[in-house]
C-alpha cells in the first residue's frame, strides 16, 4: 500500500528500542503532571499482544474542573492577550519538536493503538506536524482569512478525540494526529484547550504533553486529561467550556448535541461514515484495486472515511473482485512494528467483538464472505481482511459502520443507479470515484452528499483541505481555512 505523503521526516522508527514509555502517566494540568484527586489509574495495553504498556491517571469530575479552571485563567490572563505572532512561534515550536521526535511518536502510536509502523511513521506523525505548521502560519494572518472582519477567540475549547488517529486528531483538535487536527487551529486563534484522548490510546497525547512542557507554552494553555466517557461528559457539561470539538461515534455525537443545546456553546462534531468507493468500467483497474485496498484496509479499517462500500460497474465486476481477492492474499497481517506489515492489530477487544458480530450478521443475512488466508497471531486482537459479496442495500453490513477491515461489495449498471445507492445511508462523510472521464468525476462529486470525494485516489489528507460530514456524519469542518471558523467569533 502506498500512503506516502510529502511531509515525511523519516528517521527509521521500526523498532521499540530506546523508546521510553513511563510506567505511569499523570494528568497534564496547568503545565504540570499531577495525579488525579482520587489517585485513580487505568491501564493501557498493546493490542498486538495484550501486554500492559503503562498506567494512566483517570480524571474525575473534580480534575476536569481543575483543568478547565487552568485553561480559563490562561485564556483570560495570557493567551488571548498575546501578540498573535508570538502565539504562532509557540505552535511552530511544537511542530518542530514533533518532527524531531517523529520516531518516538510513531513507535508509541503503533504500540498503543496497533497500527502498522509504516502508517504511523509515514502518515500520522508527519501529518500531525504538518497541521501544527499549517495553523502556526495562520496565527498572525487571521485578517486575511476573514477579510474585512475582526476575530475574537471563543475561550476554552473542550476537545474529545477517538482512538483511531490519536496524534493526528490532537493536531486537528489537539491528539498527535487527531490531537494535531484539533489543537493546532484552537491555539492559533487564541483559545486555550482541555483535551481528552480515548481510553485505549492515551500515550502519544502524553508524549505531546511532554513536548508542550518543553516548549515553555504558558501553563494552562493546553491541558490533557485521560479517562473514559464520564470524563468526556464532565468536560462537555462544564459551564466554563465555551466550545466542544468532538470526534467519535454518531451515537455519542447525538448525545453531546442534546447536552449542549441551549447553552450557547459552539460545537463541531466529526462522526461516523460508510463511504461509497465507486469503480467505473473505464477506470485504470489495477490502480483502482490499490485504491480499494487503501480505502478499506488502511489502519485496519478503523477510519471514519474508510471506503467500506464498494460499487463496481457490472461489466468489470468479476475482474475487479478477482484482482482484489488476489491482492488481499498478498497483504501482510502481523506485528505493527515490522515495517513490512500492511495490517496491524485491532485496537481493542471490544472493537474486535463488534467486527466479528458484523461478520456473523453479514453471513446470517445471506452475504458471501471471502477472507484472506493469512495466519493471525495467537495473542492480541486480530482480524483477517474480509469482503462480502451477494449483499444489497438493505443488508446491515452495507448500512452500518463496522470500523474494521470488512468491505461490502455491490455492482451497478448506470450513473444514476450508483448515485442513488451511494446516497442511501444516514452518513455523508466521504466517497471515491474511479474513472477515466473528468465529466463523470464532476457529476458524481456534485451528486454524492459527502464532505470529501476523492477522484482516482483514496484516503489522502492535507492540512489545507477542510474535512467534515453531512447528515449523521457530523457538523462543521476541520482542516484548512474552514477549520479556523469554529474557534473564532467574527465581529
Ligand atoms: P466514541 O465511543 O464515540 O468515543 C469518542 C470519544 O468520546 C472517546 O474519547 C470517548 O471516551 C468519548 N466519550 C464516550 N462517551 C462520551 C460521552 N457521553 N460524553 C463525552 N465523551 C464521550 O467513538 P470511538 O469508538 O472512540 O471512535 C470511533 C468512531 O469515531 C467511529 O464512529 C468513527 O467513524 C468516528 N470517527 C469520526 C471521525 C471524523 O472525523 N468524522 C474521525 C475518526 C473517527 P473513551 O474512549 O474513553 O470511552
Ligand atoms: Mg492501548
Amino acid at each position: 500500500m502506498n500512503y506516502k505523503t510529502d511531509w515525511v521526516y523519516n528517521p527509521a522508527p521500526e523498532s521499540a528500542d530506546h523508546v521510553r514509555i513511563q510506567e505511569r502517566y499523570d494528568l497534564f494540568i496547568n503545565g504540570k503532571f499531577i495525579p488525579s484527586v482520587k489517585n485513580a489509574y487505568f491501564k493501557t495495553i498493546n493490542p498486538a499482544n495484550e501486554n500492559k504498556l503503562a498506567q494512566v491517571a483517570e480524571a474525575q469530575k473534580t480534575d476536569v474542573g481543575l483543568a478547565v479552571r487552568a485553561a480559563k485563567k490562561a485564556y483570560e490572563n495570557i493567551w488571548s492577550k498575546m501578540d498573535p505572532s508570538e502565539r504562532g512561534k509557540y505552535i511552530f515550536r511544537i511542530a518542530r519538536l514533533i518532527q524531531e521526535r517523529a520516531r518516538e511518536f510513531a513507535v508509541i502510536e503503533s504500540l498503543d493503538g496497533g497500527k502498522p509502523i509504516r502508517e504511523s511513521r509515514d502518515v500520522d506523525i508527519p501529518l500531525a506536524a504538518a497541521h501544527f505548521f499549517y495553523y502556526a502560519g495562520w496565527a498572525d494572518k487571521l485578517e486575511y482569512a476573514f477579510p474585512g472582519r475582526k476575530t475574537q477567540p471563543v475561550g476554552v475549547a473542550g476537545q474529545i478525540i477517538p482512538w483511531n488517529f490519536p496524534l493526528l486528531m490532537l493536531a486537528w483538535k489537539a491528539a498527535p494526529l487527531m490531537a494535531a487536527w484539533k489543537l493546532a487551529p484552537a491555539l492559533a486563534t487564541g483559545n486555550t484547550v482541555v483535551l481528552k484522548p480515548a481510553e485505549t490510546t492515551p500515550l502519544t497525547a502524553m508524549k505531546l504533553a511532554e513536548i508542550i512542557q518543553e516548549c515553555d507554552l504558558p501553563p494552562g494553555v493546553v491541558n490533557i486529561i485521560n479517562g473514559g466517557g464520564e470524563t468526556g461528559q464532565a468536560l462537555v457539561e462544564h459551564p466554563d467550556v465555551d466550545k466542544i470539538a468532538f470526534t467519535g461515534s454518531t451515537e455519542v455525537g447525538k448525545f453531546i448535541m442534546k447536552t449542549v443545546a441551549g447553552t450557547g456553546k459552539k460545537y463541531t462534531l466529526e462522526l461516523g461514515g460508510k463511504a461509497a468507493n465507486i469503480i467505473f468500467e473505464d477506470a485504470p483497474l489495477d490502480q483502482a484495486v490499490e485504491g480499494i485496498i487503501t480505502g478499506i484496509f488502511f489502519n485496519q479499517g478503523h477510519v471514519c472515511c474508510a471506503g467500506s462500500r464498494l460499487f463496481v460497474q457490472e461489466s468489470v465486476a468479476e475482474t475487479v473482485i478477482s484482482k482484489l481477492k488476489n491482492r488481499m492474499e498478498t497483504l501482510i497481517v502481523g506485528d505493527p512494528l515490522d515495517k513490512n506489515t500492511d495490517i496491524g492489530a485491532i485496537n481493542s477487544k471490544a472493537q474486535l467483538d463488534k467486527i466479528k458480530m458484523y461478520v456473523d450478521i453479514g453471513q446470517k443475512e445471506g452475504g458471501e464472505i471471502f477472507q484472506s488466508s493469512c495466519n493471525l497471531p495467537k495473542k492480541g486482537y486480530w482480524h483477517a481482511p474480509s469482503l462480502f459479496t451477494g449483499v444489497s442495500q438493505s443488508h446491515r453490513v452495507v448500512q452500518e459502520e463496522i470500523f474494521g477491515p470488512v468491505l461490502a461489495i455491490q455492482s451497478f449498471r448506470t450513473v444514476d443507479e450508483v448515485i442513488a445507492k451511494a446516497n442511501n445511508t444516514p452518513f455523508g462523510l466521504s466517497g471515491g470515484v474511479w474513472t477515466d472521464k473528468g465529466s463523470k468525476i464532476f457529476a458524481l462529486s456534485k451528486a454524492i452528499r459527502a464532505g470529501v470525494i476523492w477522484a482516482n485516489t483514496f484516503n489522502k489528507f492535507d492540512p489545507s483541505s477542510p474535512f467534515g460530514g453531512y447528515k449523521e456524519s457530523g457538523l462543521g469542518r476541520e482542516g484548512g481555512l474552514e477549520g479556523l471558523m469554529p474557534y473564532v467569533h467574527l465581529v
